[in-house]
């Protein structure tokens, strides 16, 4: 249809328009809300414009037609006769009726289609989530069982070294060696108690805590180490509502990004944390961003630090990010990891709302 825009209005705005059913008495508002196909000319007394709409109707009859999928009103199809100025007949309004019905048709079809797309969407995105679960239980079982099989080993070896430090001579130049060895050991002992933390599998004490107020606390613990290190902290939390979570879990999350973040800032540097609410997909989280101004994460290694054991680092385990993400995601929460464009990374994790996981994780 030629569309006669009036004075000063441009089409583009018709894309844009919003015509409330609730308001004004114009044919397709009308036609939508009594659904009921109408066809008035001029001289009828229902002959009322939609006052909104930037276009004009033809000077003679014109008529509106509802669309309907599964008995409710999907669109309103309006027409005017305004090139060839003929009335518009009964004929014409069947016509149209059907096409309207067609067009209902198409129109919740490839709604249909959409919803598809996006179930089929999820559901692979949820078959990715479990095999990756599967790959990491399968991984922490065989872990710890490692871990365990060293461990008493590796308390007995450390025990006696510290014994036979103390038996040493002052002068002794075989010292050295012996505080080596005890070095070493008390190195392997942390990378196994981490090996342990990563196969752990239970959430311990879920209270309701502020999650401002835990990051805080595990900031606190660690003030000596950043102020040493050179790094200022920078708070932007937001008033959040309280989320369920074990308290010394989420710490020890923050305390490996912090740690992370430290280390990334080599000489010194601005540790930034938000927090903040946040709707994604129709659920709602506790957002808490943390951002450093290192150097960032390279593209190439991106999608592996969530991996136990990759690490860059000359005395890294590996195992920090990992025990992050299974944390992470006992809370049934998120992370994800994005390099900033003013350069350093910024990891961010996302925990349900108190009211939403106490649903799922009582
Ligand atoms: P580790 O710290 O023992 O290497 P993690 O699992 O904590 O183990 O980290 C894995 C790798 O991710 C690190 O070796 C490092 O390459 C990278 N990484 C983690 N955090 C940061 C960060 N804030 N900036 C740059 N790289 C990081």
């Amino acid at each position: 249809l030629p569309v006669k825009v009036k004075p000063g209005r441009r089409v583009e705005e018709f894309l844009k328009l919003r015509l409330p059913l609730g308001e004004g008495n114009g044919v397709m508002v009308r036609t939508a809300r009594e659904k009921q196909a109408f066809n008035v000319s001029p001289a009828d007394s229902d002959y009322r414009l939609d006052e909104a709409l930037p276009i004009e109707f033809g000077r003679l009859s014109f008529a509106a037609v509802p669309m309907f999928a599964k008995g409710k009103v999907t669109g309103v199809i309006a027409v005017d006769r305004d090139l060839s100025g003929r009335e518009i007949s009964s004929e014409d309004m069947r016509n149209l009726s059907m096409l309207a019905n067609q067009a209902g048709l198409a129109v919740e079809n490839s709604n249909l289609y959409e919803y598809i797309e996006h179930a089929n969407w999820e559901l692979s995105q949820t078959r990715e989530r479990l095999l990756e679960a599967e790959k990491m239980a399968a991984l922490g079982e065989m872990a710890a069982g490692m871990a365990h099989e060293i461990r008493n080993p590796l308390v007995s070896i450390g025990g006696f070294t510290r014994r036979l430090l103390k038996s040493l001579d002052e002068e002794s130049p075989l010292k050295v060696y012996i505080e080596v060895i005890i070095n070493e050991v008390g190195r392997l002992e942390k990378t196994l108690n981490e090996v342990l933390d990563f196969a752990r599998d239970t959430l311990g004490n879920l209270e309701e805590h502020d999650l401002s107020e835990v990051i805080s606390d595990a900031l606190y613990v660690l003030r000596r180490e950043l102020k040493e290190d050179n790094i200022k902290v920078v708070k932007e939390f937001g008033d959040v509502p309280p989320v369920l979570l074990d308290e010394r879990q989420i710490k020890h999350v923050f305390f490996n990004l912090f740690f992370n973040a430290s280390q990334a800032m080599e000489g010194g540097g601005v540790l930034t944390l938000k927090t903040y609410l946040t709707q994604v997909e129709g659920r709602t989280f506790v957002a808490c961003e943390v951002s450093d101004d290192g150097p960032g994460i390279p593209a190439e290694i991106l999608t592996n630090i969530f991996n136990p054991f990759f690490t860059t680092k000359d005395t890294g385990t590996g195992l920090g990010l990992s025990i992050v993400h299974r944390i992470i995601s006992r809370h049934l929460g998120e992370i994800d990891v994005v390099n900033r464009p003013e350069g350093g990374a910024t990891f961010i994790i996302r925990l349900p709302v108190a009211e939403e996981a106490g649903l799922y994780l009582k």
